[in-house]
């Protein structure tokens, strides 16, 4: 399940493994779990070179339970930290550097190869894992995306939401090493007029296609 943020990857991926009975992976935690680990390292981001020096650093230990999915960095629990405003304004450059990817790739391949999985990216179906047998790319329009944001952060206007995430999708889109796109064979879903339960209804139906 791939996409930008704010088109519902999370929530849907979740929905479509619990009603599946399958785990579910949740990739954007670890590229910020290995992000807060840079701040709290105080590498300076700014260095490509100094971030692909330090990170292998972290052990990065990642949970796959749809029902309480966990992510901790050395062993402390930095589920909440990692959603911290700083973590999501940094998380983009540190998921630049190509050695940063490949060290979370592999994880990730890891961990998906263990068996059946509901994984969630930007890159999932071009390059973590190109073989998937469902490939689903959600999309939503510029402002239902950033009023689901701001609606899970409190004290952030839909305007501010918007311009931030602006700011990362052209980030990650545009860089070298596997941009945001669509993989081939996926099947895009548009989130924007369906409700949450009507997306996971959709996937589930090409699932079983
Ligand atoms: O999905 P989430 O917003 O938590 O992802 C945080 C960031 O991690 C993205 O903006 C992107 O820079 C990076 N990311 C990535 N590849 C993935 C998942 C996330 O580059 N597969």
């Amino acid at each position: 399940m791939d996409g930008p943020s704010g088109s519902g990857k999370s929530s849907v991926s979740r929905g479509v493994a619990r009603a599946l009975g399958l785990r579910y992976l949740d990739t954007g935690a670890m590229y910020r779990a290995m992000t807060w680990w840079m701040l709290q390292q105080e590498v300076d981001l700014a260095d490509p070179a100094a971030v692909a020096a330090r990170c292998g650093g972290p052990r990065i230990d990642v949970g796959t339970d749809p029902d309480g999915p966990t992510i901790h960095v050395d062993g402390l629990d930095v589920a909440g930290p990692i959603r911290e405003a700083e973590v999501t304004g940094s998380v983009s450059v540190v998921a630049a550097v190509p050695e940063v990817r490949a060290r979370l790739v592999a994880l990730q391949r890891e961990i998906i190869g263990a068996g059946d999985i509901v994984v969630e990216g930007r890159d999932i179906g071009t390059a973590v894992w190109p073989e998937a047998a469902v490939k689903v790319y959600l999309t939503a329009s510029p402002e239902a995306r950033a009023r689901r944001r701001s609606a899970e952060l409190a004290g952030s206007t839909v305007e501010a939401q918007q311009e931030a995430m602006a700011r990362r999708d052209t980030l990650d889109s545009t860089r070298k090493t596997d941009p945001l796109s669509m993989a081939d064979g996926a099947v895009e879903l548009d989130t924007t007029p369906l409700s949450l339960e009507e997306v996971i209804g959709e996937v589930l139906r090409l699932v079983k296609e």
